[in-house]
């Protein structure tokens, strides 16, 4: 649910402020919250098509930090191909509640949040952007 409303689409955005979302995985273990510059369907939302956010389907709007309320010890983490980033997940329900960079040369230091996640968000409204994570990201071996 968005606490604070802010920008209309193209207005400058006051990073001090943002809008915070409550998410949960499926089953509810993971509760958290998270801190976005603008409301949702203003903020650019990727649809990655690296070998994992294909089997995940996750859509993605970037934060700089999540706050897990509950459940931080229900969430697995997952790394591939040149482990770059940590995958986060539900041990239970094995939802893709966020991933972080942990390559200084890749968006670092930010998490991918994964917006189907997020309550009060329509995902029929997101303007979704394809961004070519195959050719960084390959299967597994
Ligand atoms: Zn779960």
């Amino acid at each position: 649910m968005a606490l604070s409303q802010n920008s209309e689409k193209g207005d400058p955005v006051d990073q001090s402020t943002g809008v915070t979302y409550e998410g949960s995985c499926h089953c509810k273990a993971v509760l958290y919250s998270v801190k976005l510059p603008s409301e949702i369907p203003s903020l650019p939302v990727i649809s990655c098509n690296c070998s994992y956010c294909h089997v995940s389907g996750s859509f993605h709007a970037f934060a700089d930090d999540i706050e897990i309320r509950q459940g931080e010890e229900a969430l697995k983490e997952y790394r591939f191909g040149t482990h770059s980033i940590k995958i986060f997940f539900c041990g239970t329900c094995g939802a893709n509640v966020y991933n972080r960079s942990v390559n200084p040369k890749f968006i670092f230091g930010k998490c991918a949040i994964n917006v189907r996640l997020l309550q009060g968000v329509d995902l029929g409204a997101i303007e979704v952007t394809k961004r070519e994570g195959k050719d960084f990201y390959p299967p597994p071996l």
